[in-house]
């Protein structure tokens, strides 16, 4: 492809890609094809002689479109949502064209200082404390996802603590014997997180070669993890002679948007000199974006003390497209004590001298995308301003939801306290006496686990994602069987939420009806 033929080529895709947008809310969110169905539309072998991209670009629309879950359209309120905005668009032709892999400062000064300057604005426009901004001894870098955020942290609180030990123990460092030593000591240490943190702790605990246990929550506290349930973990695995070394606090849990009860948790920490050790991670992976206004960004400061790392994406919630995951730290030497790995031919007189960050001593990969352009493109595209109104008008949807849902008790009852633009509820049982409808705010009753609502709820899930019209998830909470919907995709508005509980009464009054 020459000069003339890229500009006629991206002209006719920035075309397609606007009307994609431009239509996408009349399009059925869930695609109908079935496993496989690329297989018979796309040739076994690559094309041996160079095609046109007039005939590639038409591919796109008989091929790929069909198969595309639409997660951009105002119809899509499942899972967590993944918003792209144009400047994000903007932002990936520019880091494409550059396609600088900037693991050195010197691989691209540009990649690694905007990096620095955006995490500190993020920073900043969350309302976080100072020590977690560059000009402390803190700082931050982008990720491709939460999950590998989080296995980063817990890994580089394995090597702190593990190192600890060692030292403790007596051991020098660099020396077989204290490599032997941390080693031993690593078979005892444990991460723990709630029953509702995402499986990426799990999965980071796993990566670092350690144990993982979870504290239980109940929906009589909202499904958040409280001090009193995480003490009995923690002593039970002092009992059994296990090393409680990293701790992963959400803010925003995966399945009803609950937060971790912290300011009793980080005081439980402060009990015992062995548990102020211990690596404490906020993942607000998608609830993290709220900071950003006037009324949530009070919660960062509560960070200031016993929080060692934050994480959030702003591809969920926060008008950048994936990847963009932001990961704050307290202190950066502990991530470059774990992952700085430093061979001959990575050496410059920059990275020597100190005076630079690399940022792939930082986490996981070498090579690294130039993320941080596009969150420069967005946030200066919207302004704090403008994303704080996007936030904020998402948040209200969601009460809007909410309460139509509450208008409806006669059909539907709240299980979670909606937050952060999720509502998670349940279909009656019409045959139960008391139901205990509540918002598990600790005032009002709990839900009760009921096979007949459990079984009403899951068939009305199955039946409005079958036909198409919206796309919602489902899960199960403290046994109880919910659905979840949530209205944050930048391109929600109120005609569409209500729209959906139409959908949602509508069936509901089918299923029901089918009973009788
Ligand atoms: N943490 C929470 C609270 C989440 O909800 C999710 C995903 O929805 C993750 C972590 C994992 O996110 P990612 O897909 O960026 O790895």
């Amino acid at each position: 492809m020459d000069q003339s033929q890229f500009r006629a080529a991206a002209h006719s895709a920035i075309d397609d890609i606007i009307g994609h947008f431009d239509s996408i809310h009349e399009k059925r969110v869930l695609p109908t094809v079935e496993p496989g169905y690329l297989r018979s539309l796309v040739p076994e072998n690559p094309p041996d002689e160079p095609e046109e991209w007039a005939a590639i670009q038409k591919d796109i629309d008989s091929q790929i479109k069909p198969g595309l879950t639409h997660w951009q359209s105002p119809n899509f309120m499942a899972y967590f949502p993944a918003g792209v905005t144009y400047p994000s668009i903007l932002g990936e032709m520019y880091s494409a064209t550059f396609n600088a892999p900037a693991f050195n400062w010197l691989c691209s000064p540009a990649c690694t200082e905007l990096e620095t300057i955006v995490m500190d604005w993020m920073a900043k426009a969350f309302g976080m404390p100072e020590c977690f901004l560059s000009s402390s001894k803190g700082g931050g870098v982008i990720q491709n996802s939460a999950s590998d955020a989080i296995a980063t942290v817990i890994t580089a609180a394995r090597e702190r603590r593990a190192r600890e030990l060692a030292l403790r123990d007596g051991m020098e460092e660099g020396t077989p014997e204290y490599e032997d030593r941390k080693i031993e000591h690593q078979g005892k240490l444990v991460a723990i997180a709630s029953d509702q943190t995402h499986s990426s702790a799990a999965k980071g605990a796993l990566i670092a070669g350690t144990r993982f246990r979870s504290v239980q929550t109940q929906l009589a506290d909202n499904m958040e993890m409280t001090a009193p349930r995480l003490r009995k973990v923690l002593e039970k695995c002092e009992e059994s002679g296990l090393i409680p070394y990293h701790l992963t606090m959400t803010f925003g849990t995966t399945n009803s948007c609950s937060m971790d009860r912290y300011a009793e948790i980080l005081a439980l920490l402060k009990e015992k000199p062995e548990w102020q050790r211990i690596w404490v991670h906020v993942d607000a992976a998608y609830a993290g974006a709220s900071l950003i206004t006037e009324e949530c960004s009070h919660i960062a400061k509560n960070f200031a003390e016993g929080v060692d790392s934050f994480n959030t994406n702003m591809h969920k919630w926060l008008l950048v497209n994936f990847d963009a995951s932001l990961l704050f730290v307290r202190n950066r030497v502990d991530l470059t004590n774990a992952f700085d790995m430093t061979p001959a031919y990575l050496r410059n007189t920059y990275s020597d001298s100190g005076a630079v960050i690399d940022y792939r001593n930082w986490s996981f990969s070498l090579g690294r995308r130039f993320r941080a352009l596009k969150i420069w493109f967005v946030v200066r595209s919207y302004g704090l301003n403008g994303m704080k109104e996007y936030i904020r008008k998402t948040m209200g949807l969601g009460d809007i939801f909410a309460d139509l849902i509450r208008g409806r008790s006669d059909l539907f009852e709240i299980v979670t306290k909606p937050a952060f633009c999720l509502t998670v509820f349940r279909v009656k049982n019409p045959q139960a006496t008391s139901n205990g409808s509540n918002e598990a705010n600790g005032t009002a009753a709990v839900c009760k686990r009921d096979k007949e609502s459990d079984s009403l709820t899951k068939k009305v899930y199955e039946l409005v994602n079958s036909r198409g019209e919206i796309f919602i998830t489902s899960t199960v909470i403290d046994g109880v069987y919910v659905i979840r919907v949530v209205s944050s995709n930048p391109m929600a508005e109120e005609k569409y939420v209500r729209n959906a509980f139409d959908i949602l009464v509508r069936t509901t009054e089918e299923v029901i009806g089918q009973k009788d």
